[in-house]
């Protein structure tokens, strides 16, 4: 993180007229009016950059994009009613029947999800399992469009080396994608390695309290106004600019939060590490030597996000586990005030647990804003419950 970073998220918005409002206005209308026919006859050339209706462009949404756009070194961004709406709206517009994208690692579900509903129209998926990067020649095909992934990943938090990928797929004229929402904008710049569009969910870090949906896709401009031709405006998943002005709040606290998280999950990792009870964590602040690698190169800070693998797959300690937590809670997302615990396992999915090779012990967590030692005493109380005292 940066100097630069953190006053493009802090920036006072300049409203254009003659007063300066600290707090950008909420442009909250669905359309907009013209004095005359001249008028929106000029708009009416260049509808995506002028304001004719909201589900297109709109004053508050374009402070909050063009905000983005800066932090990830983006020529344009594009922001969306959710981080789903933007990665369907990203691959709806990329590929066309007889395509293959590829997605690599543990993924956000509904993503892979999304990808293979698109068989439909003729279109194929395969979700591989890399460590780092040394087999992806093996699963390209003649045919393969886009390259997608998360690094670190979804589940196991691993990261891939993305100069190599992006080296190999301009070479094939293969469009890569990465969801960055782990590291938010301030940790980790996909962008400056070659990778074509950088989404993010905004409902994470972004907003940073767990009270909007939102998504967003960055890149070239010829690649995101297509995406917001087709993608966007077809599908239609649009932004509130109720929720746009929130994440733009989000974003002022965006630097301080992150900090915070950084040194707090290094903290709780050191002690859980050492803790019998627990069989493995998965992040990247306690991966092995060649992942340590791809952290100093890719990563100049650490999401709060990780999982673990509780020392047997027990469910009934488990249960006893989740249910003895007080301050940590159970549900699903992150990025908020709050730290969560989301148990892989949901009573009936086993078949996908293991197809993503995880165990029903799997659980991901979130440290939020609390203080770091009053979510460790939290988890070690559930331990000690669930699975017994350390020295038992
Ligand atoms: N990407 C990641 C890594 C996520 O964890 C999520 C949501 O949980 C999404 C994308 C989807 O974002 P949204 O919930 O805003 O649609």
């Amino acid at each position: 993180m940066n100097s630069y970073d953190e006053d493009i998220c802090s920036a006072v918005s300049r409203a254009d007229g003659n007063y300066f409002p600290m707090s950008p206005d909420i442009t909250m209308t669905s359309s907009f009016h013209y004095a005359t026919y001249e008028d929106f006859l000029a708009v009416s050339e260049d509808e995506k950059n002028n304001y004719v209706y909201t589900r297109g462009t709109n004053p508050t949404t374009k402070i909050l994009e063009d905000k983005l756009a800066l932090l990830e070194n983006g020529e344009k961004c594009k922001v969306f009613a959710s981080g789903m709406g933007a990665i369907s709206a990203t691959l709806f517009t990329l590929l066309e029947a007889g395509d293959h994208v590829l997605m690599l690692n543990t993924i956000y579900g509904e993503a892979v999800a999304f990808a293979k509903y698109l068989k439909k129209f003729d279109i194929e998926v395969d979700r591989v399992d890399l460590r780092e990067t040394i087999d992806l020649a093996d699963h390209v095909k003649e045919n393969t469009k886009v390259i997608y992934f998360e690094s670190p990943s979804t589940q196991k938090f691993q990261l891939l080396d993305i100069d190599w990928i992006t080296t190999y797929a301009k070479k094939r004229d293969i469009k890569t994608v990465i969801d960055g929402t782990w590291s938010s904008p301030l940790f980790h710049k996909p962008l400056n390695h070659g990778v074509d569009l950088v989404i993010h969910s905004l409902s994470k870090y972004i907003g940073g309290h767990s009270d909007i949906v939102g998504g967003a896709v960055t890149g070239k401009k010829d690649l995101v106004n297509s995406i917001f031709e087709h993608g966007h405006q077809s599908l239609g998943a649009t932004i509130s600019p109720f929720n746009s002005w929130l994440a733009i709040r989000g974003l002022r606290t965006l630097p301080v939060r992150m900090k915070h998280l950084d040194q707090s999950i290094r903290i709780v990792l050191d002690t859980l590490s050492t803790d019998a009870r627990i069989n493995q964590i998965y992040h990247p602040y306690l991966s092995n030597e060649p992942q340590q690698k791809l952290v100093q190169k890719y990563l100049s800070g650490y999401g709060s996000l990780f999982s673990i693998d509780m020392v047997d797959d027990d469910f009934k300690k488990l249960s006893t586990f989740v249910n003895s937590l007080n301050v940590v809670s159970l549900g699903v997302s992150w990025g908020g005030f709050e730290s969560l615990v989301l148990p892989a396992f949901k009573g009936n999915n086993l078949e996908k647990l293991e197809e993503r090779g995880l165990k029903t012990s799997h659980m991901r967590m979130y440290l939020g804003m609390e203080n770091p030692q009053t979510f460790l005493a939290d988890i070690q109380q559930a331990l000690d419950i669930a699975y017994g005292k350390i020295n038992d």
